[in-house]
């Protein structure tokens, strides 16, 4: 557990699964040999896959069935996080939910990390009194999305990094070219945050049927030609649907975007009743007294079709990156990146020094300008 609990890092994690793998098959092979033992998380052969969710099951309709009814977890059930709560999770295992409480004493929150469990954090559930059941261990992530929260109440020392989402493969940034407004500078901390968590990131953009504005087209080649998958829906229309399927297929994906883009109605073109299914849980856990609380938290979702999930988030108004090296930003910017290498001065950050490539290579081209603007926007949030 002590070794579990170590934040790895992503470069780390790949390497220590390479490892892992050729122990397993070792332990496999001498567990043959001898009586089975209570498993770690290192041995297991299902440990860094999702516990499987079947939908249409009790997981994916989760919380309207009362924990009770859920069987009682043998010891080490493996199980997948479908939402964080404050007070206890809500976790998915052989196809049932319940809401689950950390093991009392269990320490998981690391430095990296405000929030012990994430959304799609793999956990180990234990039965305990009263039908509960309980987290007894979390298993390192494969990779997350993550957010800066500042507290401003207490010290520096209270800037944690939010875990968002755990374990999932790609981030899709909804946007429309209207109603709302198409918004770059919402749509860059996403990317640049996406980068950062090295998570692959494709933009989305919905209400295509609406038509879509010069500037939209504009920026839309430019994100293509930075190498952005660029992909076209109209949850009303039905276009472009096929291909949006074809992309979340067999991955966890995470969607998130500005309110009012049609994330809710692309959930559902995507899959029937499949916002509602969402919903639906807000509407049980308002009737437990808890209002509408769990709309400002992440939600695992599965889909029909197999080892397909769907990470919904709440609809935003910005995001922060926070917590970045100044320094580190501008490569998240590929093309000022690449523009930096002339600069002058070898730590310019593209303001105001002398010699900056970046601000003499801008010229015309009315999309970088747009980048740079958003970049040195980001850049006045960090110390
Ligand atoms: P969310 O807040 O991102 O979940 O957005 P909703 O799914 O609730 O949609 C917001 C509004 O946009 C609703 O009135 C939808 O009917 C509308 N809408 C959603 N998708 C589309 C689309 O593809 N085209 C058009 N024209 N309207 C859409
Ligand atoms: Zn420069």
């Amino acid at each position: 557990l002590k070794a579990m609990r170590k934040a790895f890092s992503r470069k780390e994690q790949r390497a220590q699964l390479k490892v892992q793998e050729r122990e397993r098959a070792a332990e496999r092979a001498a567990r043959r040999a001898r009586p089975p033992r209570q498993r770690d998380w290192a041995d297991g052969d299902d440990t860094f896959t999702m516990e499987k969710m079947r939908p249409g099951s009790r997981a994916s309709r989760a919380a309207s069935a009362p924990a009770a009814a859920a069987p009682r977890p043998a010891a080490l059930t493996l199980g997948t996080v479908i939402e964080v709560r404050s007070s206890d999770s809500l976790v998915s295992y052989q196809g049932h939910t319940v809401s689950a409480k950390l093991r009392p004493g269990l320490r998981l929150d690391d430095s990296a990390t405000r929030s012990a469990l994430a959304v799609g954090d793999q956990v180990e559930l234990e039965a305990a009194a009263e039908d509960r059941v309980r987290i007894v261990a979390v298993a390192p992530r494969r990779s997350w999305l993550s957010r800066e929260i500042y507290d401003p109440n207490r010290d520096d020392a209270s800037r944690r990094r939010h875990v968002i989402a755990a374990n999932i493969d790609q981030v899709i940034v909804i946007c429309s070219p209207a109603e709302p407004p198409f918004r770059p500078r919402l749509l860059d901390r996403y990317l640049v945050a996406a980068s950062r968590d090295s998570l692959p990131a494709v933009i989305c953009l919905n209400k295509s049927d609406l038509g879509v504005p010069d500037d939209v087209e504009r920026a839309l080649r430019g994100y293509a030609a930075l190498g952005v998958d660029v992909l076209r829906t109209s949850a009303l229309a039905g276009d472009g649907i096929d291909d949006a399927r074809r992309l979340i297929a067999g991955k966890v994906s995470l969607f998130s975007g500005h309110s009012g883009v049609g994330k809710s109605s692309l959930l559902n073109a995507l899959e029937e009743g499949l916002a509602l299914r969402v919903g639906a849980v807000t509407g049980s856990t308002a009737g437990q007294g808890k209002g509408r609380h769990t709309t400002s938290s992440a939600r695992l979702v599965p889909l029909s079709t197999p080892d397909t999930y769907v990470v919904d988030t709440p609809g935003i108004r910005t995001f922060s990156v926070r917590g970045m090296d100044r320094h580190d930003l501008a490569g998240h910017f590929t093309e000022i990146a690449a523009l930096a290498a002339g600069c002058s001065y070898r730590d310019c950050l593209h303001v105001r020094e002398p010699g900056c490539a970046v601000a003499a290579g801008v010229g015309g081209d009315s999309f970088l300008r747009e980048r740079l603007a958003s970049y040195r926007g980001m850049l006045a949030e960090l110390r």
